[in-house]
């Protein structure tokens, strides 16, 4: 009688465990998988921006045990360079990774959320984005184009870029036919120059085949992966017209809704993570390139003269308060990155700044 009780016990937990795991295995969620597609505006596998968005994809790989497994086009591949953020507005890739400076032609706000000229550096966008409302308003404005924005990489203060001709006064920007995109391309305009946009995979054969006079690209790093200075002279700094660039990386909202949340969890993590590896990559790779670029190459270094620099700053003010009051939103966008980057700038003066300036 006593064996008999206990054995109906032990069937009995024995059963409950039982129903337990298998309400778990014939739950969807944990064992689903989802295959996604990744579109970039970069060169396949260009150094840190083409292997940002691979490595990305690897980490959530990896951190989901093969759940969310995440294939990586380069431009053209799949859609050119410049349909990045139509294909994943309209779910034909699930991602996207490309800075959103691309798309101020679909809201004049994009600019803010990667860079503006004269704006501020990498270390100050980061703390916008993420403790200083940046974030949600960037959520805002790419609601309505069913795209979740995640920041996914920086290439910190960027080089002015490679000239043909050298830059002596602001007499030499009348004319000059410069690949410059965004607001930097605006500004180089009321300046005399005429800007022109083309991914990064069209700027060799430009400059090379004189379509244009002058490029900007990021920094000595992918400058030399591109092999720019084959095909100009002079190397110009500071990049005044991207400080410190946001990268993006962008989810189709309906795709990004049907994630369970810690494949979402996984998303972000591995976006924020890159956010912080690419300036760490390009801080450790930028500085050996300029050695090869001058000592190997020959490579003539030049500082855009003060003048000009001063012409940019006080046209770059102008453009930036017009586009501040292009729409509410894009006000609402402007004021609040205006008085974080005053607020940056005035604590930066007496830290990052007065160090810079005492170090040598
Ligand atoms: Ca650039």
């Amino acid at each position: 009688m006593r064996v008999g009780a206990i054995f109906l016990v032990v069937l009995m937990i024995s059963g409950c465990g039982g129903e337990a795991a298998s309400t778990a295995v014939d739950s969807a969620e944990p064992t689903k998988t989802y295959q996604w597609k990744l579109v970039t505006t970069w060169p396949k596998n260009l150094p840190a921006l083409g292997t940002a968005p691979e490595r990305m994809a690897r980490e959530i790989e990896t951190m989901s045990s093969g759940r969310l497994r995440i294939k990586v086009y380069g431009a053209g591949e799949l859609v050119p360079a410049m349909e990045v953020f139509d294909a994943v507005s309209q779910g034909n890739a699930e991602m996207g990774h490309g800075a959103a400076y691309y798309w101020r032609g679909k809201l004049a706000s994009a600019e803010f959320f990667a860079t503006v000229p004269f704006g501020m550096n990498a270390q100050e966008m980061n703390g916008w984005l993420h403790y200083g409302g940046g974030m949600e308003l960037w959520e805002e404005a790419y609601a309505p184009f069913n795209l979740v924005p995640l920041a996914a990489g920086n290439s910190g203060v960027q080089m002015a870029g490679w000239f043909n001709k050298e830059i002596n006064s602001l007499q030499d920007l009348k004319g000059l036919k410069m690949r410059i995109p965004g607001l930097g391309g605006e500004v180089l305009k009321r300046a005399g120059g005429e800007p022109v946009t083309l991914p990064g995979g069209e700027i060799f054969t430009a400059l090379q085949t004189g379509v244009i006079d002058a490029t900007e690209w990021v920094g000595p790093y992918n400058d030399l992966a591109l092999g720019l200075h084959t095909v100009a002279k002079y190397y110009y700094y500071p990049g005044w017209h991207e400080p410190g660039p946001t990268l993006e990386a962008i989810v189709n909202k309906s795709a990004w809704e049907t994630l369970p949340p810690d494949l979402q969890a996984m998303v972000k993590t591995a976006a924020r993570m890159v956010n912080d590896d690419m300036l760490a990559e390009f801080t450790a790779r930028n500085a050996t390139a300029l050695k090869t670029l001058v000592e190997e190459n020959g490579v003539q270094l030049r500082r855009l003269p003060d003048d000009v620099i001063a012409r940019l700053r006080e046209v770059s003010a102008e453009v930036l308060a017009e586009t501040g009051t292009a729409d509410p939103q894009t006000q609402k966008i402007y004021e609040s990155y205006t008085a974080f980057a005053i607020a940056a700038r005035e604590y930066h003066a007496l830290s990052e700044q007065a160090y810079l300036e005492v170090r040598d």
